[in-house]
């Protein structure tokens, strides 16, 4: 029955070819697809001003009648304006309709509209132009507002969506038993579905939200639910206990809090009878290598080897530094595996590691899952720098008999957002810094004061310090390599001719970038330009000062992140952010990153302001595209769906039950598009 909703758009009445182009265009290629995108925004023709109150610059809503129709005026050849003037009993407004004749034939004389649209011209004449309008006696006065593509009105789509609910809705088939419903004081799904498009009133608009988002919640936390389900194998690799004091004994510091209880969750999981599968969070610096360091050393006394993967050579190294430090001293072997060995070097650490000769193994992503065979896998880490998609992650946890599996990542995301994200892992938080960390000084400045910038980061570097500057972002279209390039000369021939300027780019390809970064590590560049791309980890504890251009056009989790860059180290260090945006907004933004320094703070007020959808990308975190629930502020809503879904697996884990099948349905086609789930 879901098939009648499946069937493609062109059986729609006046949906050709052509059109149906322009609604793949919108990601809409079929009849229910077409019901189930939801308007991004409705006009409520109920709200009107009296004309002579409307403000100029601004959008309003008036209710008057057509008082004088002018005769169009024909600018030159596909430009015709058509005036008319609209009255109520305070004023006069000028209607101004560009080569609409449509529109001002269906504005009748004598008659009233309700029009809605954004007020030009001054004082004495104040004019609407191309308003949307309705009758003032149309019963329905909210009317949905839909994402449009050039060739497709709002007036078409709303017509199209009237046929589809008008013939289709009867094969919207509900999901949950009328109990259910009524336990959640939910509206039927059918309905909720036409009230969304054609709403009466705000109430039913409200009653619609509610069912359709907690539907999508449900679904999402189904099929989130579902995967951390499907993981819950037997660990081939169980744990026991140990005496590890004398790893603890062997730190030049005390943990935090933080990091003995993450620690403890860890070693709790292992040795339980399936496999860990935990996300560890942390800022940046919250000392998260210490915690994979002891799940490590716990594998080793329990005669299993663990496998850390790191997004790049350069960190992988890094890990191996100070992991090789932490945990050499007691007796456990470790070897690093990345690119740069010759074939024959890599050949040889392969073998021994198939032989058992190392107990942890770091490397690159890549290598690692290349073929590598290991002796007895227990615990595979994963440093995840928000990089990772779920299906790379569970490619190596398939070697091996299940054994556990950690994730670290450093970018702080509020915990009720990452129980989505991160739905198939358990989470542990380090929301703690270790003591007498300095806290890195952070200043707002506008552009006319960027010499003096460039003037403090000279001395910095003139002390033998190093720095960064993060170059202007460029717009879309314009060529990244050419500007940064540019930028970076800039600097280099003019105020730092002096001085040695690496420049580090998204074009670049990652040897290179791996090249200019050790250089950067080993201090034979100074100043780093560079877009984004700094590596998200990379320790350079003499960088002590980084500038960013053009800060207001960063989402302040990314500003945090690359301040992060600095503060490695024993010396005080700067942030200083650059913008000429003074708006308030910018002003307050900026603020809350001068003033703040714990990151998930500062993720939270970033999602409050942005959204989830831009506070990162999809693309970073790989999860189904929400159409109707808004992450940020349906938290409420989420916590009920994760509730009922419980409910739901707990009787049916995989949802085969007879009542079920729409749900699983509406869990696949979900998940479809986050096709790293596998979810089949
Ligand atoms: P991140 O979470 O960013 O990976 P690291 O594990 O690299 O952080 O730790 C950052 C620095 O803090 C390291 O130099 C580490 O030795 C140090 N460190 C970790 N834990 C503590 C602690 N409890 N007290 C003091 N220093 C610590
Ligand atoms: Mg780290």
């Amino acid at each position: 029955m879901e098939n009648q909703l499946d069937m493609n758009i062109t059986y729609l009445k006046g949906v050709g070819p052509k059109r149906a182009e322009l609604y793949q265009k919108l990601g809409i290629t079929s009849i229910g697809g077409l019901l189930h995108t939801y308007p991004r925004d409705y006009i409520d023709y109920t709200q009107t001003t009296p004309i002579s109150q409307v403000v100029i610059g601004e959008n309003a809503m008036v209710k008057g009648y057509v008082k004088r129709k002018l005769s169009p005026q024909i600018i030159r050849r596909g430009l015709t304006i058509y005036k008319l003037i609209v009255a109520d009993d305070t004023a006069d407004l000028v209607i101004t309709i560009f080569n609409s004749n449509y529109a001002f034939d269906n504005l009748i004389l004598g008659e009233e509209y309700i029009l809605y649209g954004k007020v030009m011209g001054n004082a004495y004449r104040k004019e609407m132009s191309s308003p949307q309008f309705i009758h003032s006696n149309e019963s329905r006065k909210i009317l949905p507002i839909y994402p449009l593509t050039e060739g497709l009105s709002q007036a078409i789509r709303q017509k199209h969506i009237k046929t589809a609910l008008s013939t289709y809705s009867k094969y919207v088939q509900e999901t949950l038993p009328d109990t259910i419903r009524k336990e959640y004081s939910l509206s039927p799904l059918r309905e909720s579905v036409v009230n969304i498009h054609f709403p009466k009133d705000a109430d039913t608009l409200d009653r619609a939200k509610r069912r359709l988002v907690f539907d999508e919640l449900l679904v999402l936390s189904l099929g989130l639910a579902m995967l951390r389900n499907r993981n819950r194998k037997l660990t081939g690799a169980k744990m026991h206990k140990k005496d590890l004091s004398e790893f603890y004994n062997s730190l030049p510091f005390k943990l935090t809090r933080a990091q003995i209880r993450s620690i403890d969750e860890g070693i709790n999981d292992m040795c339980s009878n399936n496999p860990m599968n935990r996300l560890l969070q942390g800022d940046v610096g919250s000392g998260k290598t210490v915690v994979a360091a002891a799940l490590c050393y716990l594998c080793f006394k329990n005669g299993y080897q663990s496998a850390l993967m790191a997004p790049t050579e350069i960190l992988a190294t890094q890990h191996y530094n100070t992991l090789k430090m932490l945990l050499r001293p007691l007796g456990i072997e470790i070897c690093l595996l990345t690119g740069s060995l010759t074939s024959k070097k890599k050949a040889e650490i392969k073998n021994e590691i198939s032989s058992g000769k190392y107990s942890l193994i770091i490397g690159t992503h890549a290598l690692i899952q290349q073929n590598t065979e290991f002796a007895k896998l227990g615990l595979v880490i994963t440093d995840e720098q928000h990089r990772f998609g779920v299906k790379h992650r569970s490619m190596l946890l398939e070697k091996g008999e299940n054994p556990h599996a950690l994730v670290m990542s450093a970018t702080p995301i509020p915990r009720t957002l990452a129980l989505i994200i991160y739905g198939d892992l358990d989470i542990s938080i380090l929301d703690e810094m270790p003591k007498g960390r300095r806290k890195i000084e952070t200043y707002v400045i506008m552009g006319d004061k960027r010499q003096r910038a460039y003037g403090f980061i000279k001395d910095k570097i003139m002390q033998g310090r190093q720095g960064y500057i993060v170059c202007p972002m460029i717009d879309e279209g314009e060529n990244e390599l050419a500007s940064a390039t540019k930028y970076a000369n800039e600097l280099s021939k003019g105020f730092f001719r002096n001085i040695n300027v690496g420049l580090l780019h998204g074009k670049m390809p990652s040897a290179q970038k791996d090249d200019v970064m050790e250089r950067f590590q080993r201090g034979e560049i100074d100043l780093l330009v560079s877009t984004t791309v700094i590596e998200v980890g990379i320790d350079v504890p003499n960088a002590v000062i980084i500038m960013i251009e053009n800060a207001e056009r960063f989402g302040l989790s990314q500003l945090h992140q690359l301040r992060g860059r600095v503060g490695r180290g024993e010396h005080q260090s700067f942030c200083i952010l650059l913008t000429d945006n003074v708006s308030e907004t910018n002003r307050k933004r900026l603020a809350a990153i001068k003033n703040t320094t714990d990151g998930f703070k500062i993720a939270e007020q970033d999602l409050k302001l942005r959204g989830p959808g831009d506070f990162f990308g999809r693309k970073q975190h790989g999860l189904p595209q929400l159409k109707i629930a808004d992450m940020s502020q349906d938290m409420a809503v989420l916590k009920e769906a994760q509730e009922l879904a419980h409910r739901i697996l707990q009787e049916d884990s995989t949802l085969s039950a007879n009542v079920n099948q729409p749900l699983l349905h509406h869990v696949r086609t979900l998940f479809i598009s986050a096709e790293e789930y596998g979810f089949n």
